[in-house]
């Protein structure tokens, strides 16, 4: 396919549950209402002669309506247990919250990351691990700010953790392949894709190229907003900036990425891809700078203040903390590459340019 090809507009359909697009005869976007927040997900449906396979179904929340928006769409017809595949891009709670859940609602087969075989055994708890962040975002402030954040963490709710509210569990071992980065799967006779490794937004993260359309399917390496990058995740700025070359010049023609829109067209997704290079390339510069303006070595909260896209961030706490996880994560490098120093006399870590 290339740019001039004409394509036929994308046939929405809407439901309850969400939206719904068709991208390829076979592969069909799905994003679901997300009843807890206002992040979406798209979970991207194969329907080939085989049976159907699901990448990132999703939440545990949103799985009612994952069925429901199956059966509006002729996909099933009443129960995802029709659904022969489940393969993951990564491991974060709203692509791979449902893991544990569906490997025993169903004998579908589960596909991810063989690294991820360890934590399969307490998947909920491995998730919950994941989603604590107090302590990190302790660990990372100074002073008052510090302070602050201390006694909001004491009289904040207590988050619902995915223990409590699903109980311990496994993703059922009955159910499990693992694939490597790298491999190439085939899941039915029609659908196969290729494996490539792509870390930075999580250790685990992998994208998955399907050949026959020439189709990325992205996770969440590019976004339309900065991808987050936190420690907290287990993440590394490095390895994601490496991930960003090396995808870039497979030249896909369609992307489908894990939130917003999907790309169409080479040129489409080449733009989107560099838009992310373009947020990698900002926050470089800005941290570079304003260490530049400050000969008092600078604590996390100040440079996040300064370098703040706009006046609301902080109406939108994870927002906020994925803008000082992005500011985090170039210290984290700024500091590997010896290009900065940090000072923490026991008041919390501020940092200054070597
Ligand atoms: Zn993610």
């Amino acid at each position: 396919m290339t740019n001039s090809t004409p394509r036929k507009p994308l046939s929405m359909q809407r439901g309850a549950w969400g939206s719904a697009a068709w991208i390829t005869p076979e592969c069909c976007r799905i994003r679901l209402k997300n009843p807890l927040g206002s992040l979406l997900i798209n979970t991207m449906v194969y329907r080939t002669k085989d049976g159907i396979s699901i990448i990132d179904p999703g939440w545990p929340w949103t799985l009612d309506a994952l069925e429901q928006s199956l059966i509006d769409l002729e996909i099933i017809t009443q129960s995802i247990k029709e659904v022969a595949h489940f393969i993951y891009t990564h491991t974060h709670i709203d692509h791979m919250g449902a893991a544990a859940l569906l490997s025993w609602r169903t004998e579908a087969t589960h596909h991810f990351l063989n690294e991820l075989l360890p934590m399969s055994g307490d998947w909920h708890a491995f998730q919950d691990q994941m989603g604590d962040w107090d302590d990190w975002m302790l660990s990372l402030l100074a002073g008052e700010h510090r302070e602050k954040i201390r006694e909001e963490l004491k009289h904040r709710k207590r988050r619902k953790t995915m223990t409590k509210a699903y109980g311990s569990m496994s993703i059922n071992p009955k159910h499990i392949k693992t694939f490597q980065a790298q491999d190439s799967i085939q899941i039915d006779s029609q659908l196969s894709l290729n494996v490539l490794p792509a870390r930075g937004h999580d250790p685990y993260h992998v994208v998955f190229l399907e050949p026959q359309h020439n189709t990325l399917i992205s996770g969440d390496v590019f976004l339309a907003v900065p991808t987050p990058i936190t420690g907290v995740m287990g993440d590394d700025l490095g390895m994601y900036e490496e991930t960003l070359s090396r995808l870039s010049k497979l030249k896909p023609d369609i992307l489908l990425p894990g939130h917003g829109s999907q790309l169409i067209g080479e040129q489409n997704v080449q733009q989107h891809m560099q838009r992310a290079q373009n947020y990698v390339d900002h926050y470089r510069t800005v941290v570079q700078q304003h260490l530049e303006r400050h000969t008092e070595p600078q604590d996390l909260w100040s440079i996040g203040m300064e370098t703040r896209p706009d006046d609301h961030i902080l109406s939108n706490h994870l927002r906020w903390w994925t803008h000082l996880g992005l500011i985090q994560a170039r210290l984290v490098l700024m500091l590997k590459r010896e290009q900065i120093e940090c000072i923490d006399d026991g008041d919390g870590p501020h940092y200054r340019l070597r």
